[in-house]
């Protein structure tokens, strides 16, 4: 016998080696213990036995008593209002996906990143790879039963001269609806994440948008009362000025990405600033204009001391995209995309960049290593 509980029985005798407390939304109660400052073993769910999930507590957190939390398949709560999904024979695939959000920062000459969640959402897994066929991306990505792939929101926050956010993931302002068309799970979200990092709200200076899509500027604003507001409240917040001109002027191909709330209110509260390509947002922090997935999707270039980050946005969503023609099929400009990531991609492996993943659910950024043609990532943070 060499099971953990083997060795505990061998080592201390007969007695209580750890309680197990059935929940059903595992992800939502992590968060909320990590928010209470509850130290875990298991900083996410990873799989049990008989396509369970399971966490363990910190006994230090629970008076001496290892605690199990355990979802057990088909306990998964609907994110629209709490209600049990339907058993299922085998648990989603794409819950054995690790799903990794925890604030973690990271030195980048004087500035200092901190890479946030606003928790996770659902898209078409095919949809996420455009003309790579399932068989393929299903290994890297394994979709739920609605062939949907779990994705982050990781919002970014550079602290130099000022407090610098880079999106916000969706932020709250989604209906029940919607929340269970794209999966949200925000039982832990921007809010927690703000507070594990020490930061408030209103410490936040400048608020840039890599495009104005919902998954990446729906924090932008929250509902107060009847009124959508700016969320930061002593925020400068700053969009591109052809990508602004696109949001507000949508047609049928792009409609369901840009939502005026997330936005309009920003122009109307008199807090928005309109920048242009290349535009230096503050001193190491400057916009480099990829296009392809929006013609004015913008990157952010972060450079400090030698050492250069880049937050990729929906250039490289995940790391599974980091081959050059892995590019969704929501991108309105495939072909610029390609040809953007092409020359990007030698760029950022001969100078070793740090590079973040806004959407890969399993990490935060890595560095594009490339050996034989075979592109990986290893991971950073
Ligand atoms: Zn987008």
């Amino acid at each position: 016998m060499t099971s953990a509980v083997a060795k505990y029985l061998d080592t201390r005798g007969p007695g209580l080696h750890h309680i197990t407390l059935r929940v059903d939304d595992i992800e939502g109660v992590l968060g909320r213990l990590r928010a209470h400052g509850v130290r875990l073993i298991d900083e996410s769910p990873r799989p049990g036995a008989e396509g369970a999930l399971v966490a363990f507590v910190h006994p230090s957190s629970a008076h001496g008593v290892l605690v199990e939390l355990k979802q057990t398949p088909g306990r998964a709560a609907s994110r629209s209002g709490g209600v049990l999904a339907p058993p299922t024979a085998a648990l989603d695939a794409s819950a054995t996906v690790p799903r990794f959000n925890t604030p973690t920062r990271y030195q980048l000459g004087a500035l200092e990143l901190l890479s946030l969640s606003d928790g996770f959402f659902h898209l078409d897994g095919g949809a996420m790879f455009g003309v790579v066929p399932r068989t393929l991306w299903e290994k890297r990505l394994p979709p739920d039963r609605r062939n949907r792939i779990p994705l982050a929101m990781r919002p970014l926050i550079v602290r130099g001269e000022r407090t610098l956010l880079i999106d916000a993931g969706c932020g709250d302002k989604m209906d029940a609806k919607s929340a269970d068309i794209y999966g949200l799970e925000r039982g832990y979200h921007l809010d927690h994440a703000l507070d594990e990092a020490g930061l408030a709200a209103s410490d936040i200076d400048l608020v840039l948008a890599s495009h104005l899509h919902f998954d990446h500027v729906g924090g932008f604003t929250a509902k107060r009362d009847d009124a959508v507001v700016p969320r930061f409240p002593n925020a400068r917040y700053l969009a591109h000025r052809q990508e602004w001109e696109d949001a507000t002027h949508p047609h049928e191909r792009n409609r369901a990405s840009y939502w005026p709330e997330n936005f309009v209110p920003l122009a109307h509260a008199g807090v928005l600033a309109l920048v242009d390509d290349e535009a230096e947002i503050m001193p190491g922090v400057r916009l480099r204009r990829s296009g392809g997935h929006t013609r004015h999707h913008q990157m952010v270039m972060i450079e400090s001391r030698g050492t250069t980050a880049v937050f990729a946005a929906d250039m490289y969503p995940t790391c599974a995209h980091v081959p050059d023609p892995w590019v969704m099929a929501y991108d309105l400009y495939p072909m610029e995309t390609l040809a953007f990531k092409r020359q990007f991609a030698r760029e950022a492996i001969e100078r070793e960049y740090l590079v973040f993943f806004e959407h890969e659910p399993s990490m935060a950024a890595g560095v594009i290593r490339e050996r034989d043609g075979k592109r990986t990532v290893e991971r950073v943070i």
